[in-house]
């Protein structure tokens, strides 16, 4: 099997021609929907993909596949120089949704330090990396934050672990659906390392939307684009908080 030596060569990672038409359908959306501050982020948009100005927003497909691309490939490259395993772990936050009007109070800030103070009190060791975010729960009407991390599994770690997993079930015991198990900690093997990384760098917000699956009967979920309003208010949230926000680091002296 050929090794990848860039995220650039995954056929699921986006083109800059897929990018820019992401942020063609995201300026469609906000000029429809108007209004000063949709119009404003619009223009911004159109003049990053027209190359007058780079916008660097969080909002941008553009710049953030950009971000991305750098931001994995040097990861992956620091992986591969260090002998040892990872994990990518995903930790929700189901005792913090919220409804979709409290979005511009969210104090992003204030929940990493908790989890920083969470991951020291666990005695974890960095560096961990990775980035916070929220998707829109259709059926409950609420946002449910999350992080997407990635560990290195030492041996200070691994005796951690269990330490860590008891710290977040006890804050996150019952999840935001009834009659759903709740599975706040999450640990997997670090196997496909541009794929399972770019995967915790999305930066992106989405509706989730449950149902039926009509071949085994189970619940399941599946991804969607917000409804366009709320798209719109999504953008402006993230163009209005900055990339750096959303990005996670504990310990990354490393
Ligand atoms: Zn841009």
């Amino acid at each position: 099997m050929a090794r990848y030596i860039s995220l650039a060569q995954l056929h699921k990672f986006e083109t800059i021609t897929e990018a820019l038409e992401e942020n063609g359908r995201r300026i469609n959306i906000l000029c429809r929907i108007g209004g000063d501050d949709f119009n404003k982020l619009a223009g911004r948009l159109m003049d990053c993909c027209e190359g007058i100005k780079a916008c660097n927003s969080l909002a941008c497909k553009l710049c953030n596949r950009q971000y991305r691309l750098k931001r994995v490939d040097d990861l992956v490259t620091l992986i591969h120089t260090k002998k040892r395993r990872w994990w990518v772990v995903t930790i929700v936050e189901y005792s913090r949704a919220f409804p979709f009007e409290d979005l511009d109070s969210l104090d992003v800030q204030k929940s990493k330090d908790r989890l920083r103070k969470l991951l020291e009190r666990s005695g974890m060791e960095g560096p961990i990396v990775g980035s916070f975010e929220i998707d829109y729960h259709e059926a409950c009407g609420l946002w449910l934050p999350h992080y997407h991390l990635l560990f290195p599994s030492t041996l200070q770690n691994r005796q951690a672990k269990e330490n860590l997993r008891k710290k977040v079930i006890k804050q996150q015991p019952h999840h935001i659906k009834r009659n759903k198990p709740a599975r706040p900690i999450k640990f997997q093997r670090l196997k496909r390392p541009y794929t399972q990384i770019s995967y915790n760098y999305k930066l992106v917000s989405n509706a989730v939307r449950d149902y039926e699956c009509r071949r085994t009967g189970k619940m399941r979920t599946k991804k969607y684009r917000l409804a366009d309003e709320m798209f719109c208010r999504s953008l402006c949230w993230m163009d209005r908080i900055g990339r750096r926000r959303l990005l996670f680091s504990f310990g990354e002296r490393d």
